[in-house]
């Protein structure tokens, strides 16, 4: 990563590109962006050049695309982006999700969205603390889905041991750094080839990391244990769709979508968002909570190799759901995106 460091100043600056997208966006982009205004105030030498850049449904009728070219240069010239929801139409023929073109676009093959029982917020376990690391490039998302005959369609699953043992990888990397443990979750008794292939990839990836504790399980039992026994879970591994479902489910298990960020990483570039999407029913209200936007930015900073910056946001997230005096609807108040944003800023500024 190219970053501009000065003198003996270590002024550390980075160029982040923003997208607010549509939907509650724009709000809980608002939020992050001002408390990643704190963050800069409170951490020595740290500077972020915020590029803003336009994508999303109200982009198609202006410019026929949901990713105009001038955004995606913004993105080519900048060494991450935070990227706010976004609505995708679902019609036949329409442009497909921005996250998707991103993520292949910038080769981000893995997915990593957290899940961590939070202060002051009501879990279904005490002790959740989960990774699911998703690839992110390939499988059912690889939109190639077509009709062969009238009332027939087909969609295709790509699976290669090549996107399998990178994201494999990465999930026993970050294991090493965490509880030591890898659930491979596949659905192989039906799904044997494609499924054959992603599991004997994390199986062979396995080999080179004898510290770790590799299990592996069929996503539908997943999808029950995650309700059962959360807290059994470290890292869990899996394909594009399967890792999609789980993580919103377990989203659920810790507070819901408004709590959930995911990092989207490749060899060279890092795009982070909240696990939730547009929301439009709640959109323009100032109602939405910001905190998976909040916290995609303590990733993104994580990401840059920014430690303390991102630990600023993560103690000030905490402390302001401990207190429970600021909270969205969903989390049981009724307090506005705005004022939980300014709340989390005020708390980073406090360790000034
Ligand atoms: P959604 O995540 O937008 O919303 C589902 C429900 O979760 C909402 O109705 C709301 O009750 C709750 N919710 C979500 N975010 C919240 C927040 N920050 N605060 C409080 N409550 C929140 O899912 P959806 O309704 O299925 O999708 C809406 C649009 O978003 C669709 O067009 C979909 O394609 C798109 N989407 C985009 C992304 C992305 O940009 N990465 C991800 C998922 C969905």
């Amino acid at each position: 990563m190219n970053v501009e460091k000065v003198g003996l100043s270590m002024q550390r600056t980075y160029k982040i590109a923003i997208l607010p997208g549509d939907g509650i966006g724009p709000e809980v982009t608002t939020a992050a962006v001002k408390v990643l205004d704190a963050v800069q105030k409170a951490s020595k030498g740290l500077k972020l050049n915020l590029i803003y850049g336009e994508a999303g449904f109200n982009c198609i009728e202006r410019y026929g695309t949901n990713l105009p070219s001038k955004t995606l240069e913004i993105l080519g010239q900048t060494h991450a982006c935070l990227k706010g929801p976004m609505t995708t139409p679902e019609e036949p023929g329409a442009p497909p999700s921005v996250a998707v073109i991103i993520r292949k676009r910038f080769d981000l093959y893995a997915n990593i969205r957290p899940c961590k029982t939070l202060p002051g917020v009501s879990a279904l376990k005490p002790s959740i603390d989960l990774l699911i690391v998703r690839e992110n490039t390939e499988g059912l998302y690889s939109g190639i889905e077509f009709e062969v005959s009238s009332g027939r369609g087909v969609a295709l699953r790509v699976v290669t041991q090549r996107a399998s043992e990178r994201v494999a990888r990465l999930a026993f990397e970050m294991a090493l750094k965490r509880k030591r443990k890898v659930t491979c979750v596949h659905k192989r008794n039906i799904l044997r080839v494609t499924d054959g292939i992603f599991r004997e990839a994390v199986f062979n990836v396995a080999k080179g990391y004898p510290d770790v504790t590799v299990e592996e399980d069929h996503v539908d039992a997943v999808a029950m244990r995650l309700i059962k026994e959360p807290e059994r879970f470290d890292v869990i591994v899996t394909t594009n769709l399967f890792g999609d479902i789980l993580s919103d489910e377990a989203a659920q298990l810790v507070g819901g979508l408004g709590l959930v960020p995911g990092a989207n990483i490749g060899e060279n570039y890092g795009m982070f968002e909240p696990v939730h999407g547009s929301a439009p029913k709640h959109a323009g209200k100032n109602r939405a909570n910001p905190i998976a936007m909040i916290l995609a930015a303590k990733m993104m900073l994580e990401y840059l190799n920014e430690p303390y910056a991102a630990s600023l946001i993560e103690g000030a997230v905490a402390s302001v759901l401990q207190e429970g005096h600021v909270r969205t609807y969903d989390l049981g108040g009724n307090s506005k995106t705005s004022e939980v944003g300014e709340a989390i800023a005020e708390k980073v500024l406090e360790s000034l």
